[in-house]
């Protein structure tokens, strides 16, 4: 049976939970282990995908077509393990599930309550398709001792108790401040937010210390004693200088360790960390630099584009460059004494990203005519394929008034909304009214490419998955104007209908992506398309 580490955070967020639960998945991989790593989300939303990218940064799409929280991209591009469905729950979903089931009788008149119905749904949800794993790494979102987490920590102590012992341990990640007035590091907040932890029937086996400043002897024995833990359990965790050397750090600091004796497994072989080596010194020792200006609307948050961030970073250690990430606001160039060519001039790449709804839309087209007429390297990703098009019908295919049906109602919907396709499940359809939650064409899907096309090329190969997140789809009945205009649709739906990608053979570098390719790209194994995109800005910077 799989054994389970549950993963809490104390004291503030935003301490990294999601990047401790990632890069102790991968050490335990390094290890020999098969892991899972999955995400308990105390907010009432059902999902995140109706929730705004401001606030929650970006939503996280699985194979499986499961709109997920960001974390779960943490763990997929730490371990290399596919998230599903399964991996990432609400408390929204869990009394969704209750609820449902309350409605249909299915309780046969018992009263319904916190404990044990939701809790007993919560341990369901932890146990759930664990079997072939070693280990299943649960993070639990927010802080200790807010209200809404409380269902989720009640689970973990009864599972914690029916499980056994052996089977179980608890992380906490906490803070230990550094007070520049007394120039000392304060152990307090930690204390009070394990004994919050304690009060709650849970003993933390281990703690992660987040610090600004190394973690003197003295007050690792401090914590210890205070905290009930053993002194090789308190783990210091100092900022590290990339995500990617998180693993290595925390290695070094002895949580794989920690973990494996907290467990009272023997184990001493050493982890296999070569592939976090090399990714460290790709980065610490860059041969160039290219800057990528990414064209969008959410901007003020990088959370908003995690993934894409990442697959840049990633496109960078394939060709050994650093990659500096340019956020630029749509919005801004559409003023009409913006000065687009003197903002993008300076950019050896130009990517317009996914998003939804018809702000900054104008600047996005703008953006792809100066890298058609300039050749300057250009990546469009969903919507930024979109754009790519309407740019394309309306400057190359004399359709002046194309556009998008998401913008409004228009005569030449060069992208409409899809209202009947196929999935694995079988044909789907929507129209207009159906709900914004859970009505876009999500998850994995096969394309077809053009045997000699660029994109066939950078793949190797001609058929490929991607995973989707859309509602619109370019309308394939425009292809033929489209390709007049020297914007070849090189891949397609299986079945021919709906153009997955769009590319321009006579430019340098001009790709359109109606997935996200970014959401599959891993440190170790960069995303094809983002490599050689930054292959192509490498040029470029050469070239200017
Ligand atoms: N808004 C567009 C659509 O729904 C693009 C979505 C996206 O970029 N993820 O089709």
């Amino acid at each position: 049976m799989a054994r389970f580490i549950f993963i809490t955070g104390g004291v503030v967020s935003s301490l990294g939970k999601g990047l401790m639960a990632a890069s102790l998945g991968a050490l335990l991989q390094a290890r020999g282990y098969k892991v899972r790593t999955r995400k308990f989300d105390p907010y009432l939303n059902v999902d995140p995908g109706t929730m705004s990218p401001y606030q929650h940064g970006e939503v996280y799409v699985t194979d499986d077509g499961a709109e997920t929280d960001l974390d779960l991209g943490h763990y997929e591009r730490f371990t290399g393990v596919a998230s599903r469905q399964a991996d990432n729950v609400t408390q929204g979903r869990i009394y969704q599930t209750i609820i449902q089931r309350e409605r249909r009788g299915d309780y046969l008149g018992a009263t319904v309550q916190v404990i044990p119905h939701v809790t007993d749904e919560i341990k369901r949800f932890a146990l759930a398709e664990t079997d072939d794993v070693d280990f299943v790494l649960c993070e639990i979102g927010g802080t200790v001792g807010d209200i809404e987490s409380l269902p989720f920590m009640e689970a973990i102590r009864q599972l914690r108790n029916e499980l056994g012992h052996g089977q179980t341990v608890l992380v906490h990640v906490t803070l230990v401040p550094y007070i520049a007035a007394a120039g000392e590091l304060k152990t307090k907040p930690t204390q009070h937010s394990v004994r919050e932890l304690t009060s709650l029937g849970i003993q933390p086996d281990i703690l992660l210390c987040r610090t600004e400043h190394p973690l003197p002897d003295s007050e690792r024995a401090k914590i210890a004693l205070f905290c009930n833990v053993r002194k090789e359990a308190v783990i210091p965790a100092l900022d590290a200088s990339s995500i990617y050397a998180v693993p290595v750090q925390y290695h070094r600091e002895g949580l794989d360790q920690a973990v494996l004796s907290a467990f009272g497994i023997e184990n001493s072989r050493e982890p296999d960390l070569t592939r976090w080596f090399d990714i460290m010194d790709r980065q610490a020792h860059p041969e160039g630099e290219v800057t990528i200006g990414v064209v969008g609307k959410y901007v003020g948050l990088p959370d908003a584009y995690k993934s894409l961030h990442e697959a840049l970073v990633h496109g960078g250690l394939a060709n050994r460059v650093k990659v500096k990430v340019q956020w630029l606001d749509a919005e801004l160039f559409e003023a009409e004494d913006s000065d687009i060519a003197a903002k993008l001039e300076p950019m050896h790449g130009i990517l317009v990203p996914g998003g939804f709804g018809v702000r900054g839309s104008e600047g996005k087209i703008a953006s792809v005519r100066f890298a058609r007429e300039r050749g300057v390297p250009f990546f469009g990703i969903c919507l930024g394929m979109q754009m790519a098009c309407i740019e394309g019908a309306r400057n190359t295919a004399g359709i002046d008034h194309a556009s998008t049906t998401e913008f409004g109602e228009t005569s030449e919907p060069v992208v409409g909304l899809i209202t009947e396709w196929m999935s694995a499940e079988g044909l789907q359809t929507r129209n207009v009214d159906t709900d914004l939650g859970g009505t876009m064409r999500l998850g994995a899907y096969p394309a077809k490419l053009s045997g000699n096309s660029v994109v066939a090329s950078i793949y190797g190969a001609e058929d490929i998955s991607e995973r989707h997140r859309h509602r619109y789809e370019v309308n394939a009945a425009y292809r033929e104007p489209l390709e007049m205009g020297g914007l070849m649709f090189s891949g397609m739906s299986p079945d021919g209908t709906l153009p997955e990608i769009v590319e321009r053979p006579e430019h340098p570098w001009f790709i359109g992506v109606q997935f996200h390719p970014e959401l599959k790209s891993k440190p170790f194994d960069p995303h094809p398309l983002f490599a050689s995109f930054i292959a192509a800005a490498l040029k470029q910077s050469r070239l200017v």
